[in-house]
Order: C-alpha cells, then sequence, then structure tokens
C-alpha cells in the first residue's frame, strides 16, 4: 500500500492526445482543453456532437479565454465558455453536501414514528374537563 502511482491528468497534453480526445469526443478532456477550428472561427470543447472539423484547421487551446484572445467564438452546440456538465455536477455535489452539512436537525426515526398520543392525551382531557 502508500504511494503507488496516483492517476492524474497529465498537465500538457500533445496535440496528438488532444486530437485523439476530440475524434474520441471525450467529455473527460472538457475541462482540459478547448480547439478551434480556423474555418469557421469557433472553438469547442472535445466531447462537442458537432462535425468533427479538418485536423489542419484545428488548434488547440488551454482554455475557453485562450481561445477567445486568438479570436475564436464559442461554439453555440458545446458552449465551451460555460461550466462543462462535469464541472456542474461537481459543484451541485459539493453545494448539497454543504446544504446537509448545515441542516443539523435532519429528520431522524424519532420524528417518523412520532405517535398520536398527544392528542389523544388532549381529547381525554377536555372530556375530563367536561365530563
Ligand atoms: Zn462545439
Amino acid at each position: 500500500m502508500g504511494n503507488s502511482t496516483t492517476k492524474r491528468a497529465e498537465p500538457r497534453l500533445s496535440d496528438d492526445a488532444r486530437w485523439a480526445a476530440v475524434l474520441a469526443r471525450d467529455p473527460e478532456f472538457d475541462d482540459a482543453f478547448v480547439y478551434s477550428v480556423a474555418t469557421t472561427g469557433v472553438y469547442c470543447r472535445p466531447s462537442c456532437p458537432a462535425r468533427r472539423a479538418n485536423r489542419v484547421n484545428v488548434e488547440f487551446h488551454a482554455s475557453p479565454a485562450e481561445a477567445e484572445r486568438a479570436g475564436f467564438r464559442p461554439c453555440k452546440r458545446c458552449k465551451p465558455d460555460q461550466p462543462s456538465l462535469k464541472a456542474e455536477h461537481t459543484a451541485k455535489v459539493a453545494q448539497a453536501c454543504r446544504l446537509i452539512e448545515q441542516a443539523d436537525e435532519a429528520p431522524g426515526d424519532d420524528e417518523v414514528g412520532t405517535r398520536p398520543v398527544v392528542p389523544v392525551l388532549d381529547r381525554e382531557t377536555e372530556l375530563d374537563v367536561h365530563g
């Protein structure tokens, strides 16, 4: 046990690796880079469902901001300038965890199994008073 090789995203992907991710439409790389297409002037996530561009027209960028600085616009289909599904999911999970932490009084077994004893007693008391 211990320090075996920790699996990590490569800090620097080769263009070939990036292109392979684009060809595979691999959403795992959505947060790793975007690619721009010179002929259309837009940039996309690797997992973009749009028709794949010709490799010779494709350029890679480490981030959407970088692609925009290079003069490209975000693709309307994959919306690379917005958080990826994966990032959104992670954010939602984090938010849910925070909510659970905040909810100190989670409904426990006591609440679920509340017995109808109290109202019955009340009625009996009332009867006693009037009787
Ligand atoms: Zn796209």
